[in-house]
């Protein structure tokens, strides 16, 4: 199959790599339909994170089920499915408890698209990608979704939710002020934005001169003052 591959700062390449396969009777192989670019593979290929080449990336992404093991139920071949871009298993303490992230079952951080720091699962950017634990990581695409409208859902959109999600529950109808990206700035004036907007909503005293991105800042404002927003 072919994968794309990080090969360094400024530079991926198309190879050529072994087929993924079942290799455990819950396993599923699917094939991405839509693949989102994430700010860590910007900031991958800008070079702002350390990370040594050759390694398959992305990591987000929407598929198509090709086949499935044996153990897996609920999910044939051409069902469009949702596929997480961190593995769990479902079955341990941490993934019952919601925390899939941090399952038990499998290295830490294991993740697509991230070899170095997430293992070999292989990258999103490729013709076939093995799903382990597929009744429990595959979730199906409501029917009537563009793969392309939802191809992030796996990731920023679900980190978006919980981001805002839960805080507008308890504060509803609260103001949100979305920061975010690798920019160095943030509207055409950030300034502005930091002086009217976040500092008063912070508690913070006057504005400062950032020598770094105002999104660092601002995230140290709410860290700074128990991270509540009034
Ligand atoms: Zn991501
Ligand atoms: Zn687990």
């Amino acid at each position: 199959m072919r994968t794309l591959v990080f090969l360094e700062a400024g530079r991926v390449e198309w190879q050529d790599a072994p087929d993924a396969a079942i290799e455990t009777a819950d396993d599923a192989l699917v094939r991405p339909l839509a693949v989102a670019a994430c700010d860590l593979d910007v900031a991958l290929l800008r070079g702002l994170i350390p990370f040594q080449g050759p390694f398959p990336i992305g990591h987000e992404f929407v598929g198509e089920v090709v086949a499935v093991g044996a153990a897996v139920t609920g999910f044939a071949p051409g069902d469009r499915v949702i596929v997480p871009f961190q593995i769990g298993c479902g079955a341990c303490a941490c993934c019952r408890s919601g925390r899939t992230g941090s399952c038990e079952t499998v290295p830490p951080v294991s993740m697509y698209g991230f070899e170095p720091l997430g293992g070999r699962w292989g990258g999103a950017l490729s013709d076939l990608v093995r799903v382990p634990f597929a009744p429990h990581m595959l979730v199906r695409l409501p029917a009537g979704l563009d793969p392309a409208t939802v191809a992030s859902i796996s990731d920023n959109v679900a980190d978006g939710w919980r981001a805002v999600g839960p805080p507008l529950a308890e504060y509803p109808g609260a103001r949100v002020l979305v920061l975010g990206g690798l920019r160095r700035r943030v509207g055409r004036r950030p300034s502005r934005l930091r002086g009217r907007q976040c500092r008063p909503r912070c508690g913070g005293g006057s504005p400062r001169r950032p020598r770094e991105p105002p999104a660092v800042h601002h995230a140290r404002d709410l860290s700074d003052h128990g991270g509540r927003q009034q």
